[in-house]
């Protein structure tokens, strides 16, 4: 019996990825507390639809907006690990890094009540550290690799890499990889963000971007009798209304379709059992 599953995922940023940044002025704040405001449509819309997700909140929205994360965990949904201060790793010292994490995770497990089995990279760049850290803090799985699409894999540590040189595989370790990709997260197709250096361009238009996801799961459906299709998506970004329409017809069509809806906790569960 087929089953295609869809993980929806929500990295709850709020302003924290602008502080990181250094984009402090009230403006791009403002930007980031928009996710509030997101947040709320998003758990009504889920709860209109019975559909359970996968919340990445970073520590810094946990201790800024408890209400509003305890409002995530009120509604039944999945809390993973997202950095506290969403500082990229591979621009952290090792022990700044896993200060981070234990912060963070000190965070959810006040929030949830668990650590977190999840971890998502702030901006998707692990450092060389990050696959040991995760694996001494007790994770299950992370989604931060573009190695695979449909098929988690598991995360391996010390491939050789050096200039001129094959690439050499290194070993497999016991971390599920739930493997993500730009062209199914919703910040580079409509965010607009203009830096000293460069133009993000973003304002997609949320049908077009909509459609492509749904033919995504539509190509899974017809290539691979088991397999996952992970969203990702931002509050504060998805949250717009015209967004907010367009995903509303593609959980419809996602349903219609026969798509399974589950945690991404739930659906390593599944992995782990099929393929591991
Ligand atoms: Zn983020």
């Amino acid at each position: 019996m087929p089953r295609h599953i869809v993980c929806l995922t929500f990295d709850f940023d709020t302003q924290s990825g602008f502080i990181a940044r250094g984009m402090t002025t009230p403006t791009p704040l403002s930007r980031g507390e928009f996710g509030l405001v997101g947040a709320r449509r998003i758990l009504t819309l889920l709860k209109a639809h019975g559909l359970r997700a996968t919340w990445f909140i970073p520590g810094f929205t946990i201790e800024s907006h408890p209400g509003a994360c305890a409002d995530v965990v009120e509604h039944g949904h999945e809390v993973a690990h997202h950095s506290w201060a969403h500082v990229p790793p591979a621009q952290q010292s090792r022990s700044d890094e896993e200060a981070d994490l234990i912060r963070a995770n000190d965070c959810i497990e006040r929030l949830t009540g668990r650590k977190a089995r999840g971890y998502r990279s702030p901006s998707w760049d692990l450092s060389a550290s990050t696959i040991e850290l995760l694996l001494a803090h007790g994770f299950l799985y992370d989604s931060s690799l573009m190695g695979g699409d449909y098929w988690p894999y598991r995360v391996r540590r010390d491939d050789r890499v050096e200039l001129g040189k094959p690439f050499l595989f290194g070993e497999e370790t016991s971390l599920i990889e739930m493997p993500i990709s730009w062209s199914l997260d919703d910040y580079p197709h409509f965010e607009f963000v203009r830096t000293a250096t460069s133009v993000l361009p973003g304002l997609q238009s949320a049908q077009t971007v909509m459609a492509s996801w749904m033919d995504e799961f539509r190509y899974m459906q017809a290539n691979v009798d088991w397999g996952v299709l992970t969203y990702t998506m931002h509050p504060y970004v998805i949250g717009r209304g015209y967004r907010m329409l367009a995903f509303e017809r593609l959980i419809k069509d996602l349903q219609a379709a026969g798509a399974m809806f589950m945690t991404m906790e739930e659906a390593v569960a599944e992995a782990r059992e099929k393929m591991f």
